[in-house]
């Protein structure tokens, strides 16, 4: 119990408007297990958004956090520091990266990756060669230029003017990308797996024929892995799964574990247009959220730990078909590891939200992707009690949802 004055309440009388949060307020948290100020236990099946994917306050990471809270918290660009120079080798000796830049959310490692491209293309190819490719649908930040890459017209709306140059194309779309690519074209931009978009999965096929399509023209192809990163999939970056290697790689969400970090990787010689007073950032590197990062590297980057995320997303695939096998409510489940998306059928359109609701009320907490997708992004290291729990409130909330309707 905790005996705060502040409640929901305050949220609409000191926030800005532009969220609308669950009326518990959660105070504590544990592994995969959440309290609310009542005292209320609820399974965690959102991770933080794919961001907490050792839970909450894990052990290693608390100590790690207060240690190094005792030692040094900021010094900014103007020195480097061992914990950055830590994470930043792990990263490059355990992806394809040759070369590190440390940003504090996804939105933040995106801007820096387009700007790198255009930048890139500038000083090789000349000025002309700046037009971004991007994907409908696609996700990649709320900051002006990430939300003009973004394929989604209505985070735009009403910022105009933005960002130009860039071009949407259908995801999973080879002949289009084959068509609209052309040596103008500076980077095409993707997130292996559309996240926000409703957990679409790229396919193999688009995915290497982007590749040889940026070759082609000289196009640098970027992967979005804020969501699909740290292990997520059950590998340590999603693109190890694709038999592809981008030229640059933004990562945030999971690699702080729920510390606030993000990086962009890419090779020595791209990374080389980024000279010296060409980008920066007052808190990126900051020795606190490297040294959690480069401890969540280390627990996440362990096969036993990776494998057990393809055990886990079985069990989870089986739950969320014995619940639509009663309810006959979802087309697919989609995704990769522990990315899920149940597509809800023609029925449900536009109704994830309801179903998001009543999970809260079986003290089951989940997502959504979009209107018509229902997302779960839990701790990778959530335990089968757990995901049995969850998903007894969850086919409890699916069971409560049918019976009222899809008008109610
Ligand atoms: C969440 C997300 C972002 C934005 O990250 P922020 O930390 O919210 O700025 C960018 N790209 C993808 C794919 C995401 O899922």
């Amino acid at each position: 119990m905790s005996h705060s004055n502040y409640t929901r309440e305050t949220f609409d009388q000191v926030m800005v408007p532009n969220y609308s949060p669950q009326n518990m307020i959660p105070v504590k948290g544990q592994g995969s297990r959440v309290w609310d100020q009542e005292g209320r236990e609820y399974i965690d099946f959102t991770g933080g958004i794919a961001v907490n994917v050792l839970g909450h306050c894990h052990p290693e990471l608390v100590n790690t956090l207060k240690e190094q809270s005792e030692q040094l918290w900021h010094l900014s660009n103007v020195y480097t520091n061992e914990p950055a120079l830590k994470l930043a080798s792990q990263l490059t000796q355990n992806t394809f990266a040759e070369r590190v830049f440390f940003a504090n959310s996804g939105a933040e490692a995106n801007e820096a990756a387009f700007k790198l491209a255009r930048r890139y293309a500038f000083n090789h190819y000349g000025a002309e060669k700046n037009e971004i490719i991007a994907f409908n649908q696609a996700f990649h930040g709320r900051t002006l230029f990430t939300v003009s890459v973004g394929g989604q017209q209505k985070y735009r709306e009403g910022f105009e003017p933005v960002p130009g140059g860039i071009t949407h194309l259908p995801f999973n779309d080879l002949a289009a990308l084959e068509a609209a690519i052309s040596d103008k074209t500076c980077a095409v931009v993707m997130e292996p797996i559309q996240g926000e978009g409703g957990i679409i999965t790229g396919d193999p096929e688009f995915i290497k024929g982007a590749r040889a399509l940026c070759d082609k023209h000289n196009a640098l192809l970027v992967f979005d892995e804020v969501q699909t990163g740290v292990g997520r999939v059950g590998e340590l970056y999603a693109y190890m799964d694709t038999e592809v290697i981008p030229d640059i790689l933004t990562t945030a969400k999971a690699l702080g574990g729920g510390f606030p970090v993000g990086a962009m990787l890419t090779t020595e010689a791209i990374a080389a247009s980024f000279t010296i007073g060409t980008h920066g950032s007052t808190y990126g590197g900051n020795p606190l959220a490297c040294a959690v990062a480069s401890k969540v590297l280390e627990l996440v980057n362990d096969r036993a730990l990776l494998d057990g995320v393809k055990r886990k997303r079985e069990r989870f695939v089986a739950k969320l078909e014995a619940i639509n096998a009663e309810h006959q409510i979802f087309t697919e489940i989609r995704g990769k590891g522990l990315l899920i998306g149940a597509a809800l059928n023609q029925t449900w359109q536009g109704k994830a939200a309801k179903f998001l609701a009543a999970a809260r009320e079986h003290n089951t907490m989940i997502l959504v992707a979009g209107p018509n997708v229902l997302r779960m992004a839990p701790s990778l290291i959530i335990d089968d009690q757990d995901i049995d729990e969850g998903m007894e409130g969850l086919a409890k909330a699916v069971a409560q949802v049918v019976t009222a309707g899809p008008d109610a």
